[in-house]
């Protein structure tokens, strides 16, 4: 099966019915970017740049990401890479920045809010960003954003960077398009606002869950009760999705939801524009793009969005895929 899979690599990821799809990856380091290539992705669609931060005993310095972040939009060749400003706190932690301890570390510290409280170490790695945007596609993605002002706050620093950058000559894309994740309810709720501050967003599941549900992500004792399926979780990706449209702004995927075959034809019937997903199951998914109908996911999405419980849209899920197999 995995053979088979390669064949469709550089096939265009289109459903039967022509709805086009971008499928970009997620990747957590630079190396994965030969696998990405190899894989067929049309660019980076989350860059997880945390983990350039962990393992190690010191900050990375702004030359250092730099060199990174470069080589990355190099490897790319015009492909976009999105790369999300750091992301720790809630399970992430770096030794060397000893962060208070929290009763809700998912509820804390974390992502955008520390970055706007670091403005030292947050200006290091939109400065790396910037001078490695003049070598590539490169784009700017903030995590965790809760309100308008966070993303105000986040585009004055970036639009500072790039003043410094300037007098120094140094050279970077002074057009680079901004976005976000929306993986916070206020901001899925907010999504329309928020659109129309910045030029894309991606809606991070693996977040949006848990903070829909109430259900700790990373708690054995309630696995069960994390359920993307819930019926609210799939109203609110609805709510997002159109809230987007409506503002005219591209509108992606890059949760762990992204790259579960089962979830496609919800993504399809909802009109999403980009999924990001994992280089281990990106070709799984346009395996199974490559022969859905976008037409009868809308239908199947409206009958999804009247069911009350998660068990009524598995089912109708499950028996979308045995008509199609
Ligand atoms: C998410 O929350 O869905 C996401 C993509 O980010 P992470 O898994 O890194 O929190
Ligand atoms: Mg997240």
């Amino acid at each position: 099966f995995k053979e088979s899979l390669q064949e469709i690599a550089d096939v265009a990821p289109v459903t039967l019915d022509k709805s086009y799809v971008n499928l970009h990856a997620n990747i957590n380091s630079v190396l994965e970017i030969d696998q990405v290539l190899r894989n067929g992705a049309s660019g980076v669609g989350l860059f997880r740049t945390e983990y350039l931060y962990m393992d190690r005993d010191s900050l990375p310095s702004e030359d250092e990401q730099y060199e990174v972040y470069r080589h990355a939009a190099r490897q790319l060749k015009g492909r976009p890479i999105v790369i999300r400003t750091l992301d720790i706190g809630g399970d992430k932690k770096l030794d060397y920045l000893p962060l208070a301890k929290e009763d809700n570390p998912f509820l804390g510290y974390r992502a955008i809010r520390i970055s706007l409280d670091r403005k030292d170490l947050f200006m290091t790695q939109l400065r790396a960003i910037l001078r490695a945007s003049h070598y590539g596609n490169v784009k700017i993605m903030y995590p965790m954003v809760t309100s308008l002002d966070e993303v105000r706050q986040a585009k004055a620093l970036l639009e500072k960077a790039k003043a410094e950058l300037y007098a120094q000559g140094l050279p970077y894309n002074a057009n680079i398009e901004v976005g976000l994740t929306i993986e916070v309810p206020a901001a899925a709720l907010i999504a329309d606002v928020l659109a129309s501050e910045v030029n894309f967003m991606s809606i991070g599941t693996n977040d949006l869950v848990q903070y829909v549900l109430a259900v700790d992500r990373m708690n054995e004792n309630i696995a069960h009760l994390y359920n993307p399926y819930h019926p609210a979780v799939i109203r609110l990706l609805k709510h997002v999705i159109d809230s987007a449209k409506s503002v005219g702004i591209p509108v992606g995927v890059c949760g762990e939801m992204a790259g579960d075959i089962r979830a496609l034809p919800i993504w399809l019937g909802l009109g999403i524009e980009e999924l990001s997903i994992s280089v281990q199951t990106l070709l799984q998914v346009k395996h199974r793009l490559l022969s859905s109908d976008a037409k009868k996911c809308k239908q199947l999405v409206n009958e999804i969005l009247v069911c009350k419980t998660s068990d009524e849209i598995i089912e109708l899920l499950a028996q979308t895929e045995q008509t199609e197999s």
